[in-house]
Parts: structure tokens; C-alpha cells; sequence
């Protein structure tokens, strides 16, 4: 079973130091071999190697399009096109499908274009002073020509985790599901970080808050990208001594404790699991892939 986290393992070398000389940035454009990922808004075109589909940058017009430096691959300059109006809240199921499709180094790509090109389209103006900022730093920032304000693209933390119960053979861990899932699936319940709190108080806050859990000796298990638009999952179990559950109904519409059978039932497609589990490039689907695994 392999269970290295969703949107992992890029290929990119992201050559910062390149993002602070823009004598090397243009040169790299004019490189004859350089490359700029083919997308259609933000759902990615696949290749004919049933990879990302890359076209030569030297086809596009200099100056017809803003660009960022997404890095190199096997030495090629890798660039994606900054395209306003571009959303990320727009997901359909192709998307999904096309994400399965790819291997998941690709995946890992596909997801730091992503994230980049929609923060771009979602921050054209200064937060500061209101100006309209321009991209600078090879496309890892805008800055404000009017206060000077630099602006660097943002990752929001969120916390998904496990209560576990029980210890060997009886443990159980908590699952719980979103109206919005489709039917029959349950996954670890998950929450944004809030200013001021650590990944251990926002485990067990999160965990008290949707189900009425207390847990202690909360451990980091994995973390992952997730390009929607931009957040890190950071996996978590915590032990908990009272199994007694209080469900906030606006947030789950349910939550059950499962048994390792259950759980390893469930990510191996049986039929007969108890809950069908979230798909593998989820990183919930690493946490329960681990904790069957321990
Ligand atoms: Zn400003």
C-alpha cells in the first residue's frame, strides 16, 4: 500500500536564487528549451505521455502574457502564465480525474502552478494602500508601487486528525462526514489553524468543538499541499479516554468510531466497509493508511 501524501514529491527545483536576478530570470525565457505549463484557466491539459502537457515558451510572444518562474526540471526552465480572472473555487469532477490521472510527482507541480497562479489573480491590489501591485520577484511576489508594500504568496495551515480510542486490538478512531461528501464517505475531521494557536491546541480544539472529543498526546503524522486554493494539511492523532460523542451538526452531519479492520477494509474497496474513504490524494487518506499500518 503505498501512502506518500497527495501533491508530493515534485521534481521541481524551485532555484530561488534565480527569483532575486532578473538578468538570469530573462535569460532563462530565452532559453530555447524553456517551457510553460499548458492550462486551461487553472485545470491542467495533459500531455501525450499522460503527464503535465508543457508547450516551448519560445512560441509565445514575449511580453503577451506575465509569467512566473516556476523553477527548473531536469535542468529545463519551467514557467506558467499568470492569467487574471482565473478562480479556484471553480473544482469539477474532470479536475479531480485529471488529478488521479497524473503521476504523483506531477501532481506536486500541478499544485504549486496552481496555487501560485490563483493567488496572483486574487491579489491585484495592495491590502495596505488599495493600489494595483505589479509581480516582481520572477513571480513570487507583488509589490506595491505606490507604498512600497512587498506581498509574498500565502499558505494557509489546517489541522486533520484522528481520535483514537482504545489501544491494540480495540482501538478505534474517530471518522466523521460533511453533508457536502458523496454518499457513504467519511474522513478524519479537519480545521483551519486560527491566529495564536499551536497545531496541538488546534487538534484538540477542532476535536472538542465538531464532536465533543478531548484529546491529549496529540503527534504530527504527515503533511501535504492541497491547491484549493492554498492550504498544508497537517495530519495529527491524538488519544482520547471517553469514546461519548457530541456531534455539532452544523459542522458534521456524522461522526462514528471505526476499528483498524474497518479502516483497512475500507481503503482496500471492500464492499462491505463501513464507510468508503477519501480519495488517495487526500492526505486523510495517508492518516488512515498510516494508523492501520502502526
Ligand atoms: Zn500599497
Amino acid at each position: 500500500m503505498t501512502n506518500a501524501p497527495g501533491f508530493t514529491g515534485s521534481l521541481l527545483d524551485r532555484y530561488d536564487a534565480a527569483r532575486h536576478d532578473p538578468l538570469l530570470v530573462a535569460a532563462m525565457r530565452r532559453d530555447p528549451q524553456a517551457l510553460l505549463l499548458c492550462l486551461d484557466g487553472l485545470q491542467p491539459l495533459v500531455g501525450e505521455d499522460g503527464g503535465l502537457g508543457w508547450t516551448p515558451l519560445d512560441a509565445i510572444d514575449e511580453g503577451a502574457v506575465e509569467l512566473a518562474l516556476l523553477g527548473r526540471i531536469d535542468c529545463v526552465p519551467r514557467f506558467v502564465a499568470l492569467t487574471p480572472g482565473v478562480s479556484a473555487l471553480q473544482r469539477s469532477r474532470e479536475l479531480f480525474e485529471a488529478i488521479l490521472a497524473l503521476p504523483p510527482a506531477e501532481a506536486g507541480t500541478y499544485a504549486a502552478a496552481r496555487s501560485l497562479v490563483d493567488w496572483h489573480a486574487r491579489h491585484g491590489f495592495c491590502p495596505r494602500c488599495g493600489s494595483a501591485t505589479d509581480v516582481f520577484r520572477a513571480g513570487w511576489g507583488r509589490i506595491c508601487p505606490n507604498c512600497g508594500a512587498e506581498h509574498f504568496p500565502r499558505v494557509d495551515p489546517v489541522v486533520i486528525m484522528l481520535a483514537q480510542h482504545g489501544h491494540g486490538e480495540q482501538a478505534r478512531v474517530l471518522v466523521g462526514r460533511q453533508p457536502a461528501f458523496p454518499p457513504g464517505r467519511y474522513s478524519a475531521l479537519a480545521g483551519f489553524l486560527e491566529p495564536g494557536e499551536s497545531i496541538e491546541e488546534a487538534v484538540a480544539r477542532e476535536l472538542h468543538e465538531e464532536a465533543g472529543v478531548r484529546v491529549h498526546s496529540i503527534r504530527y503524522v504527515a503533511s501535504q499541499p492541497w491547491p484549493f486554493p492554498s492550504q498544508v494539511m497537517i495530519a495529527c492523532i491524538g488519544l482520547t479516554d471517553d469514546d461519548a460523542l457530541t456531534i455539532d451538526h452544523a459542522e458534521l452531519e456524522d461522526a462514528k468510531w471505526v476499528s483498524r479492520g474497518e479502516v483497512a477494509a475500507a481503503l482496500a474497496g471492500d464492499p462491505n466497509a463501513p464507510f468508503l474513504p477519501p480519495p488517495s490524494y487526500a492526505i486523510a487518506h495517508t492518516l488512515f493508511a498510516r494508523w492501520v499500518a502502526q
